[in-house]
């Protein structure tokens, strides 16, 4: 579903509230395609100021389903986002950023994509890290047993020579 932004860039200092629903059932990165468990509709708020600003706000929340980083099990995490966005309105026209190319405008910068712009804020709130739990043992490199549910016996202890040697190093700068 696109947003025609006409009405709320011919009428100064107007404000719209949109009910948005996204399309997408996944959020896709890269090669991967994580799948969004909720979609509840959110409101998107369309202000005009004066004629020369054109304000884009919102907050919802999105949940995913990723894979645990150490024992790759599905864990859904929940997503908060916020969009905050004030663009420059010239004769009832959206001002293009020289410096920023925004996915979410359709290429007159008549229409917006709430999907692009959801994917967007997704993309800048992705976790650094996404564990199942705090001490989340992880699969053994060995047999690839989830080591959560069961100890699989391997011995998992290979001391790799060149590893040790970065140890000593280590070891001798904590010293100084
Ligand atoms: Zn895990
Ligand atoms: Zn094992």
């Amino acid at each position: 579903m696109n947003i025609d932004l006409t009405a709320v860039l011919t009428h100064m200092d107007e404000h719209f509230d949109v009910e948005c629903q996204l399309d997408m059932d996944v959020f896709q990165l890269g090669t991967e395609a994580y799948p969004i468990l909720n979609k509840k509709p959110f409101t998107l708020n369309l202000s005009n100021v004066m004629g020369q600003k054109l304000l884009i706000c919102g907050k919802t929340d999105v949940t995913l389903t990723v894979p645990c980083d150490r024992c790759l099990e599905d864990v859904e995490i929940t997503l908060p986002l916020t969009i905050d966005y004030e663009f420059q309105i010239r004769q009832e026209q959206i001002v293009p950023d020289a410096d920023e190319e925004y996915s979410f405008f359709t290429e007159d910068y008549r229409e917006l994509q709430p999907d692009e712009m959801i994917h967007d804020e997704i993309l800048v709130n992705w976790p650094d890290k996404v564990l199942c739990r705090e001490n989340c043992k992880g699969i053994c490199p060995v047999c690839g047993q989830n080591l959560n549910k069961k100890d699989c016996g391997c011995d998992r202890v290979v001391l790799d020579p060149r590893m040790a040697k970065f140890q000593d190093i280590f070891n001798e700068f904590k010293e100084v």
